[in-house]
């Protein structure tokens, strides 16, 4: 498929509709929502919790634990403030911003185009809105520590999640006694307090980053950089984001910052257009240098065979898990005609990051007690769901919504063969499967399609 004809099929996915499907079925809805929501702030329901958590161990296993040269580690949200003067955010970490006289809003300034003022009646475009000069806004959330109001006790909530993991370098690289080259990783929360928070959860002022710091020797940042890579975009593609949905896109010289040597963005169509869901940065030496010069510790290393004292350079891994899970919501939603006319919608998610696995659907509720009991042994191996109410039509229909790949239906021949119908979702293929080997038969065919 060319390009356009991708972007053309990808637009098919309307947000509203995504949007509206997400709220309905619990994945993502705003933050308090009773209170009319907070901007930039979204709560995952009992659906996107799984989804986000079936991401995340995905990324943990292997970029963690499938490796030796890779160590996991869990910081502090809060860091001590000197570090974010080091990692240069305190100074520049800012977007620039004009405000309206008349609406009253902020605006992002190199992002005018197309906006529209919410003043009514006119909805004019905001280029013709009386603004302001330009200046810039830091996007860092801000917070006190302790009782004393005082400047000294102005602490940031992180931005993102990769200063910590420079401020333990030493301490981790000694603990796990790993030798160059060998990196950190985390998940966890950061917070940018961004102008125009936007397009659902894709540009938020709370998110998740899964970052990693792979420290290496000054000649191999270039083929570590290649490495991480194309092993970032093979994680992406086992995922289930079909090809034509994702490319890479390197940084041109004005846009990398000025301590980058090289940065490849991975990005996603989305409805809304090819946007960025992770960055592969050559950071050099630049945070090792300023973290040794903020605190007074020399972070440099000495090679034990050579004996070359030299400071590290990082090549970095950053991905979004809220922009990804957003990504793979837009991948996996389809509409289909079904012979005789019939609609669904399928979320067509890769069993590995599905919220739900297997759903159990007795026939009829008289059949409830067998099929709770089927249910509770499956449990044990895959997050499954139990529904009873409804015609099986119905309920078929709501898992496909939700993107569980396998309904179990326990029928009135089930006591008497010992057997169920196992459901396909994407094929709507039914085959009757002994109980017996019912455990064995799903962990094969949810493994087979991954
Ligand atoms: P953008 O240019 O879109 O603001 P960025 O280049 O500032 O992103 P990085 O600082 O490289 O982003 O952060 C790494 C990843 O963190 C991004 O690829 C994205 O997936 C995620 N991310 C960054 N900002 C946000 C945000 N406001 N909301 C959700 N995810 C974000």
């Amino acid at each position: 498929m060319t390009e356009s004809a991708a972007e053309a099929d990808n637009a098919a996915v309307s947000m509203d509709k995504l949007v509206s499907l997400c709220a309905r079925r619990g994945f993502i809805f705003q933050s308090s929502e009773i209170y009319g929501g907070i901007n930039g702030f979204w709560d995952y329901g009992p659906l996107g919790a799984e989804l986000k958590q079936n991401l995340k161990a995905l990324w943990w296993q292997r970029m963690v634990r499938d490796r030796d040269d890779v160590e996991g580690i869990d910081s502090a949200i809060i860091a001590h403030p000197r570090t974010w003067e080091a990692s240069g955010h305190v100074e520049s970490f800012s977007d620039p911003m004009v405000d309206c006289r008349t609406c009253k809003r902020r605006f992002r300034a190199d992002q005018l185009e197309g906006e529209r003022c919410p003043e009514a009646p006119a909805k004019r475009e905001v280029r013709d809105c009386d603004l302001t000069e330009a200046r810039n806004f830091n996007l860092m959330l801000q917070t006190q520590i302790g009782a004393h109001e005082d400047a000294s006790q102005i602490a940031y909530l992180r931005p993102e999640t990769c200063q910590p993991i420079f401020n333990d370098f030493k301490r981790v690289r000694e603990a796990a006694r790993q030798k160059i080259p060998f990196g950190i990783a985390q998940i966890g929360k950061a917070f940018r307090n961004e102008i125009t928070p936007r397009n659902f959860t894709f540009r938020s002022r709370e998110f998740e980053q899964a970052e990693l710091e792979f420290f290496v020797h000054p000649n191999e940042r270039s083929q570590w950089f290649d490495y991480w890579l194309e092993e970032r975009l093979a994680f992406h593609q086992s995922l289930g984001f079909r090809d034509r949905n994702l490319r890479k896109r390197p940084h041109s010289d004005d846009e990398l910052a000025h301590y980058c040597a090289r940065a490849m963005d991975i990005e996603f169509l989305f409805p809304f257009g090819w946007q960025e869901i992770e960055g592969i940065h050559d950071r050099g030496d630049w945070d090792l240098s300023r973290h040794s010069e903020f605190s007074g510790k020399d972070l440099s290393i000495t090679d034990e065979q050579t004996k070359e004292r030299y400071t590290p350079m990082v090549i970095e891994t950053s991905v979004g898990v809220d922009r990804t899970c957003l990504a793979l919501l837009a991948n996996a939603y389809r509409e289909e005609t079904l012979e005789g006319g019939d609609e669904r919608v399928v979320m067509g998610f890769a069993p590995a990051v599905a919220p739900v696995k297997i759903a159990v659907l007795p026939l009829s509720k008289k059949l409830g007690e067998p099929a709770r009991k089927l249910q509770h042994a499956l449990r044990r191996r895959f997050n499954t769901f139990y529904d009873e109410s409804g015609n099986i039509g119905r309920r078929y229909r709501r898992q496909d919504e939700i993107g569980t790949p396998f309904c179990v239906t326990y029928d009135f021949d089930s006591d008497a063969d010992a057997k169920v119908t196992v459901r396909d979702r994407d094929s709507m293929e039914q085959e009757r499967v002994a109980v017996d080997a019912l455990s064995a038969y799903l962990a094969e065919r949810l493994e087979a399609s991954e």
